[in-house]
């Protein structure tokens, strides 16, 4: 047990990684720990971690050396966790020896016997399981009451050449649907009224005992009395089929918001990262989606700076910025990751012209950005209170098309779904009154 000690766990990175630190929240909590809110006041630090860009591990690099202090001032152990763990662990060793704990991202059920052990020897455990792991999450250790995170995947099969997740993360094991059943009628007992469900490529999910796919499992969800909206995310342009598209629009509680990372508006690009379409098929995925959506919001991510990107080739993705009309994005700069195919070309666009091009995306997307929200002015529309806003006497919550949307209330406002009245916006959220 670990009665009467305190933790501090600190995540950077994907969702897939804030629902995996509510796993090793709840394990830790059920083992008598308890939160400390400050790095100084804990016996543990744990850090769950993040390898996808170059700019992820350097961040993770410089906190680990700003945790030194601490940890040497009250004797702390300190523990590296996900992904940077799985793959960097000899020159974690190596530059971080106060490190105490090394945990891959196939050993968290684990976590709690490695904390025992800890004082008798240092412990490096990346070893892979295969199948699927059952982690439940205590109600505690949630994030949000009202919106949950639900994994159904990990993993993947793709290797898009630029990129460490098969990598890091193995390839793809499904959770049984039976099992995602169950956490998502628990959650909705609980008062849960949004589940997004995880992954990395949530498209090529099948139930391991049925075979069932995504299709099926949102139209399972649907059923759930008590879950309004569902989510899914991360889906890949080439494996997102029509019969998928068509399942969204079954059911009014699939939200009319999708993810479909882009990458780059470029034919021989995508070639090269492996992506497996090209950008005629994407716009006819959007076609289709918004045949059936109109009012579907999508976002995407891009990369800029791919080896061998050209000015021609970067102009291709600025105009389907321009065709598509995302309502967010995310970019980029290319870093080459370890072990990938893309890390053996030459890293040939120089810096400074990635954070040209970079620049220019983004001012492009913030314009089209506001524009989009404009047209929300003066509507009433849904909105999932997540609680007060940080920001002055407001609340916060999403929309359904996922926008940001802060608003002023005379009254408290109890999470969950309300009524506001837009009033206002930005590039990046929307501004109301509650409604009625
Ligand atoms: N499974 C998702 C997300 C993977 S990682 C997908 O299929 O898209 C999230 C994003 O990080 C990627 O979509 C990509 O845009 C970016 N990314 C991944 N590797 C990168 C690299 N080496 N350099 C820059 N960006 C990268
Ligand atoms: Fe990475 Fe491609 Fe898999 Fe996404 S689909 S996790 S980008 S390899």
């Amino acid at each position: 047990m670990l009665e009467g000690k305190t933790y501090y766990l600190r995540t950077f990175g994907c969702q897939m990684n804030v629902n995996d630190s509510e796993h090793i929240a709840s394990l830790l909590l059920a083992e008598g720990a308890r939160p400390a809110s400050q790095v100084e006041d804990s016996d543990f630090i744990l850090v769950n971690t993040c390898a996808v860009r170059e700019k992820s591990v350097e961040k993770f690099f410089s906190y680990l050396g700003r945790l030194k202090e601490s940890k040497e001032k009250r004797g702390s152990l300190l523990v590296c966790l996900g992904c940077v763990a799985q793959i960097y662990r000899e020159e974690l060793l190596r530059k971080f020896p106060y490190l105490d704990l090394i945990v891959g991202t196939n050993q968290y059920s684990a976590i709690p016997f490695f904390l025992r052990n800890l004082l008798e020897e240092k412990r490096v455990q990346t070893g892979r399981k295969k199948g699927w792991l059952e982690l439940p999450i205590a109600r505690e250790a949630r994030e949000s009451q009202v919106s949950a995170y639900v994994t159904i995947m990990e993993g993947c099969n793709n290797f898009c050449s630029f990129c460490v997740v098969p990598f890091a993360r193995g390839r793809e094991k499904y959770r049984p649907l039976s099992s995602i059943l169950k956490e998502v009628k628990e959650l909705a007992d609980c008062g849960c009224l949004e589940v997004q469900l995880l992954g990395q490529n949530v498209n090529s999910y099948r139930d391991p005992e049925s075979g069932a796919g995504l299709k099926e499992l949102l139209a399972e969800i649907a059923e759930v009395p008590g879950i309004e909206w569902i989510r899914f995310l991360t889906s890949h342009p080439k494996n997102f089929s029509p019969e998928l598209i068509r399942a969204m629009v079954s059911s009014r509680k699939i939200c009319h918001q999708l993810h479909l990372p882009l990458q780059s508006g470029s034919n021989r690009i995508l070639k090269k990262m492996n992506r497996g379409y090209s950008r005629e098929d994407y716009l006819n995925k959007i076609d289709l989606l918004r045949s059936l959506m109109p009012d579907i919001s999508l976002s995407t991510d891009i990369i800029v700076g791919f080896p061998t990107e050209t000015e021609e080739d970067f102009a291709m993705t600025m105009e389907l910025l321009e065709k598509v009309r995302f309502s967010n994005v995310f970019s980029f700069r290319y870093s080459p990751r370890p072990l990938t195919a893309a890390s053996k070309i030459k890293d040939d666009v120089p810096d400074q012209t990635k954070i040209d091009r970079l620049i220019r995306l983004q001012a492009k997307q913030k314009d089209i950005q506001l524009e989009l929200n404009r047209n929300y002015l003066m509507k009433t529309i849904k909105v999932l209170c997540l609680g007060p806003s940080k920001k002055g006497n407001l609340f916060a919550g999403r929309s359904e098309w996922f926008q940001v949307v802060n608003f002023s209330s005379p009254n408290n406002v109890s999470l969950g779904l309300v009524q506001v009245k837009i009033t206002g916006c930005g590039p990046y959220s929307l501004h109301g009154e509650l409604s009625g």
